[in-house]
């Protein structure tokens, strides 16, 4: 038989012989507090949290896991002819870091009464901007750091500022110069872009779909603008100080419906079969 006729029978046959069957689930990431997962089922739905996640056609969907998750954790997929199966997941504990920031301005430590209204807008216009509501999956793209530089803060620290026991870090900070540019770390849609924030100063969230944001904050400028939509690499701002910060660097956070998560591990999405598994 011709050389090239047999290699591709055997080749064939090789994925013949390792094609999942039909009601196989694929996750890919780490089952681990903090981390976000890319999933594949496309015989049905998944539920997860209580609640029915979106998977695309294909059954692509996304599940987080938040810093101070259960070590179990339940997810059910229900085939198109209403068999389920159940499947516990084991999450592994995350040693979180301790944070000691001093210096920090003494009114964005114990805000004051005006403060505390500001702090309440602020609030409310990120959860506007992190609203579930985009059926475009942009995350399939993949992700890159927004910015080069050391890692000055950790997500998850536990934070202490000027002595004072603090919310735990929602985000990553990257030391960097003030006025370095700004990449969006994937394509999506600006859904908030909003200057001079109590917390945040002039911040950017993007809307990679499925519920899945990134948010980028203390920048020194904001280069787009709410409904913008952007790819990967864009700039969308530049590196400053505004808001709570003691110097210059990017704030960068990730959340899926409202779980905050470690922005770094959207670094794995789309990184190839080392980070995936069959349950
Ligand atoms: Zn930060």
């Amino acid at each position: 038989m011709n050389t090239k006729l047999t290699y591709l029978i055997l080749s064939l046959s090789t994925l013949l012989s390792f094609a999942p069957n039909a009601n196989a689930v694929e996750l890919c990431g780490k089952l681990a507090q903090g981390e976000i997962l890319v999933g594949k089922f496309a015989e049905g739905d998944v539920i997860f949290k209580q609640e029915k996640i979106r998977t695309s056609e294909q059954g692509d969907f996304l599940i987080a896991f938040g810093r101070d998750d259960e070590s179990s954790q339940n997810i059910s997929f229900l085939t198109k002819d209403e068999t389920t199966k159940d499947v516990e997941l084991k999450i592994e504990p995350t040693a979180w870091d301790i944070q000691n920031i001093n210096g920090v301005p003494p009114r964005k430590v114990t805000p004051s009464n005006s403060d505390l209204r500001d702090i309440e807008t602020e609030q409310k216009l990120v959860k506007k901007g992190q609203k579930n509501n985009t059926t475009t999956a942009f995350w399939k793209k993949g992700f890159i750091k927004p910015v080069e530089g050391r890692t000055s803060g950790k997500f998850g620290g536990q934070r202490i500022m000027n002595g004072v026991k603090r919310n735990p870090h929602s985000g990553m900070d990257i030391a960097a110069p003030e006025g370095t540019p700004v990449k969006a770390s994937s394509d999506g849609k600006v859904t908030l872009a909003a200057p001079e924030l109590f917390y945040s100063g002039n911040v950017v969230i993007l809307d990679h779909g499925y519920g899945l944001h990134t948010i980028y904050a203390h920048l020194k400028e904001i280069h787009v603008k709410e409904g913008d939509i952007v790819t990967q690499g864009d700039i969308i701002g530049l590196v400053g100080k505004t808001g709570r910060a003691t110097g210059p660097h990017l704030h960068w956070g990730a959340s899926l419906n409202g779980i905050k998560f470690n922005p770094p591990s959207l670094l794995n999405i789309n990184k190839g079969d080392d980070f995936c598994f069959i349950l």
